[in-house]
């Protein structure tokens, strides 16, 4: 796995922390359950961090240097990925990995570097694209200008590219993507972690509303403040951004708080900061709904696991959220940013206890029997099984992948 700027180690809910640590975590520790050897190469951003570290679940993270030893924004790492992908080059050389999974479209390059070098069949999963951000976050989309450019050549260059959504496949369709080279696979949700609460919670306090996610302005917060002006007595608390000792000096949480005022809301918008993931199926369970609110939304990993918490989902029906979000069986869709809409449908679900109460049942069924991440997992390897039967066939591998599991020479790449 190539996750450059996403490790399975960061602390979750920053501003570029979320999805695509959970993703890269989850799915690697769930391969590794299947009998693979699973190595992550991520940046190093930090100077005192060992060169590879063995996680509880088997994967193993190694960090590669490439530019300075420091937290970079995303968008500012591109000139660090020649270094990147010739680290990981080096790597894989040694390691002799059967196939490369990239995550994001710079892992892609780097990846790509890496594979063409060594023969390395490369699988790519982007998160998010860049032209999609393009189109919703205009003059305030900070990617570099290449990005959409170089997703296209990624797109064409891949031995296959995963799209985590069917609307993901559509934008790489536009991409010049052709059909038979992309499949989709989505993101999954820890159903460990994510369980229903023993007992029901509610009574004798007013509704509680919850959005968990990055602070960033697409996620939504704002038009969900404004929603609940509309929503008598509720309560909506935030959960992700900086830490809660922080919050008062982010400039995005100073921004909904005084929003929150104008609204005179200010009694009733809590923001908690980020929380550890293992504590956010303790905060669904003392909620009656979760609000997935985002303008657009790649994926939406948050939305299952409420989902398999038995919370029902007001969700706006964008990207991976129209194929996780059935409209009146698990939760409701609504236009994105529509305050108005989203404040109905939410008072429509208040006003249904046992309507409610239904729906989070189904939500948790859908959520075991479809996005485990020992499926995802599965229907990853499948990929990866065609992938290296295509290579084969083409005569460009030495020999067939052998049945169960991707044989390694070792993962012992640290200094
Ligand atoms: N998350 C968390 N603590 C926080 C905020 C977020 O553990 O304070 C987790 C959340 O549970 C989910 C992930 O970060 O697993 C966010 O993924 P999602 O796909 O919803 O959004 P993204 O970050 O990819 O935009």
């Amino acid at each position: 796995m190539v996750s450059e700027h996403a490790s399975p180690l960061a602390c979750l809910g920053g501003v570029d922390a979320g999805g695509q640590n959970v993703h890269v975590a989850a799915l690697s520790a769930a391969l590794v359950r299947r009998g693979h050897q699973v190595v992550v190469y991520t940046r190093r951003e930090d100077p005192g961090a060992p060169a590879s570290v063995r996680l509880a679940s088997g994967v193993r993270v190694v960090h590669l240097d490439a530019g300075p030893a420091e937290v970079i924004g995303k968008d500012e790492l591109l000139p660090f990925m020649d270094g990147f992908g010739a680290e990981l080059a080096r790597h894989c050389a040694r390691w002799r990995p059967e196939l490369v999974h990239a995550h994001f479209w710079m892992s892609g390059l780097a990846s790509l570097r890496a594979g063409a070098g060594l023969g390395l069949p490369v699988v790519q999963t982007f998160h998010a694209l860049g032209k999609v951000k393009r189109r919703w976050q205009g003059a305030s989309d900070t990617s570099p200008p290449e990005r959409i450019g170089a997703e296209r050549l990624i797109a064409r260059t891949a031995d296959l590219v995963i799209a985590t959504c069917t609307d993901e496949v559509r934008e790489l369709r536009s991409m010049g993507l052709a059909g038979d080279r992309v499949e989709v696979v989505p993101c999954g949700v820890d159903l460990r972690l994510f369980t229903p609460a023993g007992k029901p919670s509610g009574g004798g306090r007013p509704p509680r509303l919850l959005i968990v996610g990055r602070l960033v302005p697409r996620k939504g917060v704002a038009d969900a403040i404004a929603a609940l002006a509309q929503v008598p007595e509720a309560e909506l608390l935030v959960v992700g951004g900086p830490a809660a000792d922080r919050l008062a000096t982010d400039p995005e949480a100073r921004r909904l708080l005084a929003l929150a005022e104008e609204h005179r809301l200010g009694h009733r918008v809590r923001l908690l900061g980020r929380q550890p993931h293992a504590a956010l199926a303790g905060i669904m369970h003392g909620c009656d709904l979760l609000l997935a609110v985002p303008w657009y939304e790649p994926f939406g990993i948050t939305p299952l696991e409420a989902m398999a918490t038995g919370l029902p989902v007001v969700a706006t029906a964008v990207g991976g959220l129209r194929d996780t979000v059935l409209d009146g069986v698990t939760g409701r869709l609504v236009p994105a940013r529509r305050p108005d809409l989203l404040a109905r449908a939410v008072n429509e679900l208040l006003a249904d206890p046992p309507g409610r109460l239904a729906m989070g049942r189904a939500a948790r069924d859908r959520a075991v029997t479809r996005y485990g991440w020992a499926r995802v997992a599965e229907q990853t390897e499948d990929c990866y099984r065609a992938v290296l039967a295509t290579r084969h066939a083409r005569g460009a591998l030495a020999g067939p992948a052998p049945a169960g599991r991707l044989t390694g020479q070792s993962v012992e790449v640290a200094q």
